[in-house]
């Protein structure tokens, strides 16, 4: 049975004694593994767009104080 390395589309035989089925070699496993890992610190990084959001949120809460401030700064 043949399959495709799924990081480089090379045919691979598809064997007990192939180690890193269905990847062709170690190097196509380990590009396949780091894809993963940027992938999940990818969703990791989804609270950082939160934390913008965040920061929006403060922005417009400082520029109401600010408002407030001017207002009593030139009534008093
Ligand atoms: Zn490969």
């Amino acid at each position: 049975m043949k399959v495709k390395c799924p990081t480089c589309q090379t045919d691979v035989n598809w064997e007990e004694k192939s180690e890193f089925r269905p990847f062709c070699c170690k190097r196509c496993q380990m590009i396949d593994l780091g894809d993963w890992a940027t992938e999940s610190n990818a969703i990791a990084g989804k609270p950082a767009t939160n934390t913008n959001d965040a920061i929006a949120v403060d922005v417009e809460e400082i520029e109401a104080l600010l408002a407030k401030q001017s207002d009593s700064f030139f009534t008093h």
